[in-house]
């Protein structure tokens, strides 16, 4: 029987309650699937700064160097919310990044039918929504230098280079041909000239993947054209500022952010996330939706152990799981019977490792 590695860092809040439904999830995967899943946990954000006063601790960068993929909850804390340096709980995310080097976030916005209902959006403008957001990570304004502050003004700088773009829009293009073959890519080329070398560098990367459709909008049009019209973006590819902020407005189409998961691939080992924080409002309560994670572990089969199937079966668990109406309090309407990130978690394990020879019992 093989053995996969992969590195827990649960961190903070819901971070912990998450990613033990998504754990769960994974141990039925290996079971049914016959390989022996051996998980390391590690400290991050303010579990890490607990550890030894810092976000990413030495034993956590040491660690999930040696690890086939990553599995993190979600990192951030009230307490430290005005830490500085690296105990500020999100440097410890910040620098886990770019220490894997994981410039290409993955984020996949699609539609479970039975919460159509859930979204702000009129039923009818959600009909075949189903888009891969790729955000660039590692580069722009949040790494950019020089960057500061005195009593007088503040300097962030936005940078990119050829080799930068050119990386991220080959992972939109592939990823593309395995879509419905339409790249998206986001810019403020009209402004910025960061921006017209990123259209000028994505147009010529485009020329090497002839069956992907490319076209470019402005930012502005596309934050509008993600609530007019979603059901009309395929791949959408941007850098990391904007992706940023249209990758949250993209998550609210969903009907709740706990249900949405991440990939953050490149050179290192792949980290899995939800992508929602870490929700210090509702932390400790188990009423935490699991979606979010469990889906982000079916990405880590997919991306990180290259076990589609098994990737398959999870979301056929999660989708099955929510049209028998389970729902956490964040997807429930006026009336409607909850369930606790326990008990949801608990079902989408048992529906997997029954291969879906069972209906959901809720
Ligand atoms: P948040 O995502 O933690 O919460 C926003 C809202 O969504 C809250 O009302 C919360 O209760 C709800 N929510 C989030 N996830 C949910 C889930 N799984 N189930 C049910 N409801 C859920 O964002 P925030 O409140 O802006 O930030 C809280 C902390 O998290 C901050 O410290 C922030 O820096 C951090 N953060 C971390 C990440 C990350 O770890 N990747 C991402 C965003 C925010």
């Amino acid at each position: 029987m093989s053995t996969r590695v992969i590195a827990v860092l649960p961190g903070d809040g819901i971070g912990p309650e998450v990613t033990a439904e998504a754990v769960r999830v994974l141990t039925a995967v290996a079971d049914l699937y016959g390989f022996k899943l051996h998980t390391e946990h590690y400290g991050i954000g303010a579990a890490g700064v607990a550890e030894d006063g810092s976000a990413l601790p030495e034993r956590t960068r040491a660690g999930v160097l040696e690890v086939e993929a990553i599995l993190l909850g979600a990192v951030g804390s009230p307490a430290l919310a005005n830490a500085a340096g690296n105990r500020r709980p999100e440097a410890g995310l910040l620098a886990l990044r770019r220490l894997l080097g994981a410039y290409a976030n993955l984020r996949p916005v699609t539609m479970h039918s039975a919460l159509r209902h859930v979204s702000p959006l009129r039923p009818e403008r959600l009909e075949g929504v189903n888009l891969l957001i790729v955000r660039e990570l590692t580069g722009g304004l949040y790494y950019g230098e020089p960057r500061g502050r005195d009593d007088h003004e503040a300097v962030n700088t936005l940078r990119y280079s050829v080799a930068e773009i050119e990386r991220v829009a080959r992972v939109a293009f592939q990823s593309a041909r395995e879509r419905r073959g339409l790249v998206t890519s986001v810019d403020k080329a009209n402004v910025l000239e960061v921006s017209q070398l990123w259209r000028d560098t994505v147009t010529r990367v485009s020329a090497e993947y002839p069956d992907v459709g490319l076209e470019h909008l402005y930012v502005d049009y596309a934050a509008m054209r993600l609530v007019s019209d979603p059901a009309s973006f395929d791949v959408l590819l941007t850098e990391n500022l904007f992706g940023d902020i249209l990758s949250d407005e993209a998550a609210v189409l969903t009907g709740s952010l706990g249900l949405l998961p991440s990939a953050s691939l490149g050179e290192g080992p792949g980290l899995f996330e939800p992508v929602h924080g870490s929700a210090p409002d509702i932390a400790g309560r188990g009423v935490a939706n699991p979606i979010g994670a469990i889906a982000s572990a079916a990405m880590l089969l997919r991306y990180g152990l290259g076990l589609n199937e098994a990737a398959e079966a999870v979301e056929h668990a999660i989708d099955a799981v929510l049209q028998a109406g389970a729902r956490t309090p964040d997807l429930a309407t006026a009336g409607e019977r909850t369930l606790g990130t326990v008990e949801i978690g608990s079902e989408i394990a048992r529906l997997v490792l029954y291969g879906g020879a069972v209906q959901p019992a809720l």
